[in-house]
């Protein structure tokens, strides 16, 4: 979890944080409420523990801060920025043909909803949090563009993909994927 200033935040988040404004949702400052800017994010002051506390209820977002409410108290600054895949995703598609030769199969493929780019050679693998929250994903170019792994990180929370208990119970770190997904499923 990061600790951002009080300042560094929009007027509007920065009354929520106060306790002044009546509203009950806000606008996500990391994602922007998405394509249909929806109004993601819950922000209250927590007064016991003098901090506001921010969190936005979007599950491909995830932003999560806290932030001391004495303004003098400058913590840190956000050096966050997050960032989403664009592409067009297929179902599964040419992600069974791209995976064969690593000996990743169908079910580590829907295990872990991999699925392939639509008129890419290359297959998206999103990365979950503990509790299944996605919190962006993994690009891997089959096709030789360099770099060859990309990664997508939707949340400045711990970013790893947990591997479901019917492909084995060790964690997964999605940064590399694709070796040790083989391992793993292998
Ligand atoms: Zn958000």
């Amino acid at each position: 979890m990061r600790i951002h200033s009080l300042t560094d935040w929009p007027p509007e988040l920065q009354a929520a944080a106060r306790g002044e404004s009546g509203a009950s949702r806000y606008l996500c400052p990391a994602c922007n409420g998405g394509r249909s800017r929806e109004l993601s994010l819950t922000c209250a002051p927590e007064y016991f523990s003098g901090f506001a506390i921010a969190k936005c209820w979007r599950a491909s977002c995830g932003y999560f801060a806290k932030v001391p409410l004495d303004p003098s108290a400058k913590i840190g600054t956000p050096q966050f920025k997050p960032r989403f895949f664009e592409g067009e995703l297929a179902s599964q598609g040419d992600a069974v043909r791209l995976l064969m030769p690593y000996n990743i199969g169908v079910p580590a493929l829907e295990a872990f909803n991999i699925r392939s780019v639509v008129g890419k050679d290359a297959v998206y693998m999103p990365a979950y949090g503990p509790a299944g929250q996605e919190r962006g994903g993994m690009l891997r170019y089959f096709d030789g563009t360099q770099p060859k792994a990309v990664s997508y990180k939707a949340t400045d929370q711990p970013w790893q993909a947990w591997l479901s208990s019917r492909i084995s119970s060790a964690p997964c770190v999605a940064g590399s994927w694709v070796t040790p997904l083989s391992r793993c499923s292998a």
